[in-house]
């Protein structure tokens, strides 16, 4: 008898294999792991540049795998966007990062919580809606939630898009511009909708100290105060680069100088301030 399984696919002929075959093995493996708790959330601390204080967290999801170890967002984000996974991933993560805040909330000081948005998940008709239910449910301060937003929401009906934003800040939820400067649209965004916070890519970063990299940091910065927003910088590894991101006002960092993502008891060991008395 021919063999089952795997070997079916074959029927796809060569040219379906490789590539298409993985997205599907990975698309019913991701489906898995949600129904089996596979994914977990490390934080990653953002600190104010002089004093060096952390005033939040960053969550940033792994997919625990039980044989491949720890899986990196750049191996499975796509497909789940791509499959449309990333919406209940998505909730997993607003749901365990709100649970995980008001647990922290009763030994710790309050730090606020970023977190990664899909377009995908941020238009779907009811994400405020249910936002705004987990936040109730969780009873944690809305304005401790951040949502990171990138440019590619502002491909979609602006007015609509205009609208939710209003809608997610009436909630005292801020919202935070991800990888600001690395898509076509970065400057039409802060046109047309008000966030927050801006986040300065890390390619920026990188190249803060070559040629015009300062002057072209320097006028993000300023945009963004312009607009009344503050500033991120993502991917902050070397101290030169804080001095420089402090002269040029901007307000927060992060990166490994500071700390690499964690899980949440080494977040707990070494960076929560427990309340005393
Ligand atoms: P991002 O939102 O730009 O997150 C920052 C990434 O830079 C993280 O990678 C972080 O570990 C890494 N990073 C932080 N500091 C440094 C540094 O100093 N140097 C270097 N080289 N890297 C640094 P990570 O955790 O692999 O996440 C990659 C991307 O996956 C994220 O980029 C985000 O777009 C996406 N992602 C992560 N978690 C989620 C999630 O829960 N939901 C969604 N939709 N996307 C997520
Ligand atoms: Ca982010
Ligand atoms: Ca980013
Ligand atoms: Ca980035």
């Amino acid at each position: 008898a021919k063999h089952l399984g795997k070997n079916q696919l074959a029927l796809y002929g060569s040219s379906m294999r490789g590539h298409s075959i993985r997205q599907l093995t990975l698309e019913s493996d991701l489906q898995k792991a949600l129904q089996r708790q596979e994914f977990q959330l490390l934080y990653q601390p953002i600190l104010t540049l002089d004093s060096r204080q952390t005033v939040g967290v960053e969550a940033l999801i792994r997919w625990d795998h039980p044989t491949r170890g720890l899986v990196a967002p750049a191996d499975f984000i796509p497909v789940a966007e791509d499959t449309g996974l990333i919406v209940p991933i998505g909730w997993w993560v607003i749901e365990t990062a709100c649970e995980q805040l008001r647990c922290w909330s009763e030994h710790y000081h309050p730090l606020s919580m970023s977190l990664n948005i899909s377009s995908r998940q941020f238009l779907e008709h009811d994400f405020v809606a249910r936002v705004e239910e987990v936040i109730r449910r969780q009873q944690i301060q809305p304005h401790q939630l951040k949502l990171e937003i990138t440019e590619g929401v502002a491909m979609h009906n602006p007015q609509i898009i205009a609208r939710k934003f209003e809608q997610i800040q009436a909630l005292g939820v801020r919202l935070m511009m991800d990888d600001f400067g690395t898509g076509y649209s970065s400057l039409n965004y802060l046109k047309s909708f008000s966030i927050d916070t801006l986040k300065i890519d890390r390619s920026f970063i990188d190249a803060m100290l070559q040629e015009n990299g300062i002057e072209i940091i320097r006028t993000i910065i300023n945009l963004a105060h312009n607009l009344n927003m503050d500033v991120v910088a993502e991917g902050v590894e070397h101290e030169d680069q804080a001095q420089r991101l402090v002269e040029l006002g901007c307000e927060y960092g992060q990166g490994y100088l500071f700390a690499k993502p964690m899980d949440a008891d080494r977040l707990k060991a070494t960076v929560l301030d427990p309340k005393t008395g």
